[in-house]
């Protein structure tokens, strides 16, 4: 791993109305890094995740990835936002796996995964057909390629999700408590999808609610409350001595 710094957010503000969803958020993920967010319901994970692939825009701060400043352009001491082609260039680098599986309901989980390569990156149809099959066979799903997300279960539908962002050969990948929506029979392959992505260096944002998960395959662990980052280190320092009370006691809490 290199120490290549691929996320670099910097006192990201983020309102809703009087709300301050996002106080200064700091956040830095380094090529290859699996990055777990963790902390209670309506603390701002999500915007977080959202402001870093511009479905949000934020209020205050900044955010790069891969050097490159999201949203805005510098011209002078002037910022300028980008374009809705430029900001469909940036999106396009990042994948993201939400909560619920967000499939294309009338495509075959193949054609879920081409859909993009074709469409937005101009791939040909058997270039992204062959990547689209080799994927599925990586997420476990190689006899399923002409079933429809209703013929899948929940953790099927996630997996082929996860290989729908690796279609698009992202530079990172973002995931929304990715296991939540799943039966609890389900969580586990979803999660090993989830390990063996991080084991061939994709750089991952995870947030969840699965200790285990971010104990096992996160490099780093960020605690937030009410819209602040409380506490972010190694997971390993994080998770088994935390330094604040609140990380300690949320911690305990989902174990
Ligand atoms: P988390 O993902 O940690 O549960 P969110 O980022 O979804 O938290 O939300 C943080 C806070 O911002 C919550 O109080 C939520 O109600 C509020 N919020 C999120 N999106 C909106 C929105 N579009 N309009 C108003 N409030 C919002
Ligand atoms: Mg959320």
């Amino acid at each position: 791993m290199t120490s290549e710094i691929i996320v670099k957010a910097v006192d990201v503000s983020k309102r809703f109305g009087n709300f301050l969803a996002l106080d200064k958020v700091n956040v830095e993920v380094k090529r290859g890094e699996v990055s777990c967010i963790i902390g209670p319901s309506g603390s701002g994970k999500s915007t977080f995740l959202r402001c870093i692939n511009l479905l949000e825009r934020m209020d205050g701060g900044a955010i790069w990835v891969s050097d490159e400043l999201v949203g805005y352009r510098r011209d002078g001491n002037k910022l300028h936002e980008i374009s809705d082609s430029e900001i469909a260039r940036q999106r396009r680098r990042i994948g993201m796996v939400f909560q619920r599986f967000n499939l294309f309901p009338h495509m075959t989980a193949l054609q879920n995964i081409m859909e993009g390569p074709v469409q937005v990156m101009g791939e040909t149809t058997k270039a992204a057909r062959e990547h689209a099959e080799m994927l599925l066979d990586r997420v476990g799903l190689g006899d399923k390629k002409n079933h429809y997300p209703s013929e899948l279960s929940g953790g099927q539908q996630q997996r082929v999700a996860i290989a729908r962002a690796m279609g698009m050969r992202p530079e990172l990948i973002l995931f929304d408590e990715p296991t939540s929506a799943l039966d609890p029979e389900l969580v586990s392959e979803v999660l090993d999808v989830m390990h063996d992505l991080a084991s061939s260096g994709m750089t991952m944002i995870v947030v969840t609610h699965e200790m285990g998960f971010a104990r096992n395959v996160a490099n780093t662990v960020t605690f937030m409350e009410a819209g602040k980052v409380v506490e972010t280190g190694l997971a390993s320092k994080v998770l088994s001595t935390p330094k604040n009370a609140r990380t300690a006691a949320f911690i305990q809490a989902v174990q």
